[in-house]
């Protein structure tokens, strides 16, 4: 059996190697490494994908929330209100530009923003909003965006790990996440669904203002060359990296597919296990399982992560800490709590999810946890 890993891009670049070396060395003969062609052509195309009128390429996810934040002129002292259960980058840009992160708990079988207690959340100094579609499906997008019209507030979607998710509304309407708010904001780091090799991000918006303004600000706040209308910043989305993602992107859907497979065949051989609860997906969202994270009851997920390492089975814990308990978040703490993401922290699990598990790792994965349950 080939080794098992978290995420195996070594196997998924050799099925590619010959397109993407060419690319490659396209931009090396052109020398057009900032700004080049392939950055122009890879934002049309992914814009063409995502059905939006704008993509902005930057430097990378982190740099597309607060790029986001920085178009909409969120000035210190707002509040901005994201959930307390999602990678650090979230709530790290919201008080890099001195607004206040307001965290809200998450619902406990999607892990995503719970509606009821952002609601509870809006105060008058609340201006903008930051659901995130964490693991690869979508928040509820159409209750929120008619809780931010209610209140005029901004939505910025982040869309690191769920690029390719589809939400259906009660109308019928099917759009793609992250071109549901204001802005979308998306991640190319290796190892998300629609990686690159290196770091990368960009930012959607079906605006043309908003469009103008993110393309300024990625670019020292200039439309002119050293004509600088606005402060800015250094976030360009790298022309090697632009031409390998016009290679993966023709094939994100099959990615997707097979990262579905994968979870199906999870899901169906944990189904009789008591004490595991398989993630579930919401009714309005396809999952493009950027991970497959499951809940291990009964306080044992230690015991099975340690089992699983003794048989070569890597799992991992995403998100250990929540972020109101964040060494670094602590001045941003008030009374509230958050008895989800507590209880997540303690039990969430995440499996190997990548590209090109086979058969074999997959029955192999699957019966060393069922062994452990047999056991323990
Ligand atoms: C990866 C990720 C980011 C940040 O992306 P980088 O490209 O690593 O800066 C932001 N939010 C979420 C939810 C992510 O998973």
């Amino acid at each position: 059996m080939r080794p098992l890993t978290m995420v195996d891009l070594k196997s998924q670049y050799e099925k590619i190697k010959p397109d993407v070396d060419k690319a490659i060395q396209f931009v090396i003969d052109n020398t057009q490494f900032i700004k080049g062609d392939a950055v122009k052509e890879f934002e049309n195309e992914l814009a063409t994908y995502l059905g939006v009128k704008h993509v902005i390429g930057c430097a990378n996810g982190t740099d597309a929330l607060q790029i986001a934040m920085m178009a909409l002129g969120l000035k210190p002292g707002d509040e901005v209100i994201t959930t307390n259960f999602t990678f650090i980058a979230t709530v790290e840009v919201i008080a890099l530009l001195g607004l206040k992160p307001i965290l809200v708990d998450v619902y406990p079988d999607t892990y995503n923003i719970n509606i009821n207690e952002l609601k509870k959340a809006i105060s008058p100094k609340t201006k903008a909003i930051v659901p995130v579609h964490l693991f690869g499906q979508c928040a509820h997008m159409e209750s929120l965006m008619e809780i931010a019209k209610q209140h005029n507030l901004f939505v910025i979607e982040d869309n690191a790990q769920a690029i390719g998710a589809d939400y259906t509304f009660s109308s019928g309407i099917t759009k793609k996440a992250g071109t549901i708010g204001h802005i979308g904001c998306t991640s190319f780091f290796p190892s998300k669904n629609l990686g690159c090799y290196g770091d990368g991000g960009a930012l959607f918006t079906n605006d043309d203002e908003l469009a103008e303004q993110i393309a300024s600000i990625v670019n020292h706040g200039m439309k002119k060359r050293y004509y600088h209308d606005r402060i800015g910043v250094n976030s360009r989305l790298d022309t090697i990296q632009a031409a390998i993602l016009r290679i993966k992107l023709p094939k994100l859907d099959e990615y997707i597919l097979a990262r579905q497979e994968v979870a199906s065949y999870y899901t169906k051989a944990f189904q009789e296990i008591a004490e595991i609860d398989t993630p579930k997906i919401d009714s309005f969202t396809s999952h493009v399982f950027h991970q497959y994270t499951m809940r291990i009851k009964g306080g044992k997920r230690e015991a099975l992560k340690s089992f699983l390492e003794s048989k070569n089975v890597p799992a991992m814990i995403y998100y250990p800490v929540p972020l109101h308990t964040q060494k670094a978040f602590l001045e941003f703490k008030d009374d509230r709590d958050f008895p989800i993401t507590e209880e997540l922290c303690n039990e969430v699990l995440s499996l190997p999810m990548h590209t090109e598990l086979d058969e074999e790792q997959l029955t192999y994965i699957t019966n060393s946890v069922i062994e452990f349950f047999e056991n323990n």
